[in-house]
């Protein structure tokens, strides 16, 4: 299946891309952290962010049939927090067992169709009694899930910062890990826990955990830059270090023996001109966002945004595809692909280049102040 006028500057009827291939479901807009750093949309644009009434596990349900029927291959459940929707388990056990139909073959005379399963990732702070040997069990079993645990620092820290349970939280990766659902925890770095983020990354290898996503946290909305944003030369020297980690554990392996390899991808889009990704050899940078092309989300209350990070509201889950043929999604998407600060006038890389998350400079003005400050000329 195509949608019709995504591509281009947002006037012509007639380009076509592919229909996108991930969604965010944010099923709540609760949480049980207070990550300073959370880019929800609802927690930092001072309270403009209209919130309606939670969908229930059944109007969430009849979501993902749509979803998964138009063709979206990979479903991303996330929040605020997933778990503390009242019908989590209710989607999570919809999830496991649903099976859709996709035709294989078409003929004059007949079409065939074979059953597929939904692909989905449980983004979660892994901070809930809910996640039980048996529960992890059972999505280890059902070979359709990936589970991402957000690891922020450390005892102190959680109690401190975060209001969190770090205890909790490691059993959760711990319980993950024996049961083989191989999770992948990603860890937000923030001027706050920088001086955290290798310990932390020992102590998950150590247990068994063998992929990492690192975040760089953006301050959007209302969040204070300056306590947000790690500075320049902070992140690289941190970076160095996760690299000569992942060296030496190739080489000689993890101190207990559980990791010979692993996997790290820094899940925030990084300023080519900042940091060149050859520097480091084990860890994949991305520099283009594909936002409102490849995937969009879908909010506690259905209504459709470009992605997590974006304020932009496009259209209500009754009409996905309205919703990302519409308007303000063509030039939403027409923005972010074909402007860039005017900091990145006259860049070789403008076109490998989305001067770090879009989301994170679309509302600022771009001939003054950066969101995003890693991008300030003056900020190193
Ligand atoms: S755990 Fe996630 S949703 Fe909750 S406050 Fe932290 S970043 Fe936001
Ligand atoms: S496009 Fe902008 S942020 Fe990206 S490398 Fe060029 S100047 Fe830097
Ligand atoms: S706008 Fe930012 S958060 Fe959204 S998809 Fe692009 S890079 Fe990712």
């Amino acid at each position: 299946m195509e949608l019709k006028g995504i591509m281009g500057n947002g006037t012509e009827k007639h380009s076509i891309i592919p229909i996108p291939r991930a969604c965010t479901l944010e099923l709540t807009y609760d949480c049980n952290h207070t990550c300073p750093f959370c880019s929800n949309r609802w927690k930092n644009d001072g309270g403009h962010y209209p919130r309606s009434r939670l969908l229930s596990g059944k109007e969430w349900i009849g979501i993902i049939k749509k979803v998964a029927e138009i063709g979206i291959e990979n479903i991303f459940i996330s929040g605020g927090e997933p778990t503390l929707h009242q019908d989590f388990l209710q989607i999570i056990d919809f999830l496991l067992n649903y099976q859709y139909k996709i035709p294989y073959y078409i003929s004059d005379e007949e079409i065939k169709f074979k059953s597929k399963s939904v692909k989905f990732t449980l983004l979660t702070n892994g901070d809930n009694p809910i996640f039980t040997h048996k529960l992890l069990e059972r999505l280890s079993k059902s070979g359709n899930i990936d589970l991402s645990i957000t690891l922020v620092g450390n005892r102190e820290f959680y109690l401190k910062e975060i209001n969190g349970d770090f205890e909790k939280i490691i059993q959760t990766i711990h319980n993950a890990v024996d049961v083989g659902l191989n999770p992948s925890v990603s860890i937000p770095i923030y001027k706050s826990n920088v001086h955290l983020v290798k310990d932390l990354l020992v102590e998950s290898i150590e247990i068994g955990v063998k992929r990492f996503l690192l975040m760089r946290a953006i301050p959007f909305g209302t969040m204070n830059k300056e306590k947000i944003v790690t500075n320049v030369s902070d992140l690289r020297k941190l970076l160095r270090k996760i690299d000569e980690l992942a060296s030496r554990i190739l080489k000689t392996g993890s101190k207990s023996g559980q990791a010979s390899q692993i996997e790290i991808a820094m899940g925030t889009l990084m300023p080519k001109c900042k940091f060149d990704n050859s520097d480091y050899e084990y860890i994949d940078f991305y520099s283009m966002c594909n936002c409102g092309i490849l995937s969009f989300c879908i909010d506690p209350s259905a209504r459709i945004r470009p992605c997590s990070c974006s304020e932009i509201i496009i259209g209500h889950s009754d009409n996905i595809i309205e919703a990302l043929n519409s308007k303000k999604n063509n030039e939403f998407i027409h923005k972010i692909h074909n402007i860039h600060p005017s900091y990145c006038n006259g860049c070789l890389f403008l076109d490998e280049c989305s001067a770090g998350c879009p989301a994170g400079w679309y509302y600022s003005d771009l001939q003054n102040s950066f969101l995003d400050v890693s991008l300030d000329k003056n900020f190193q």
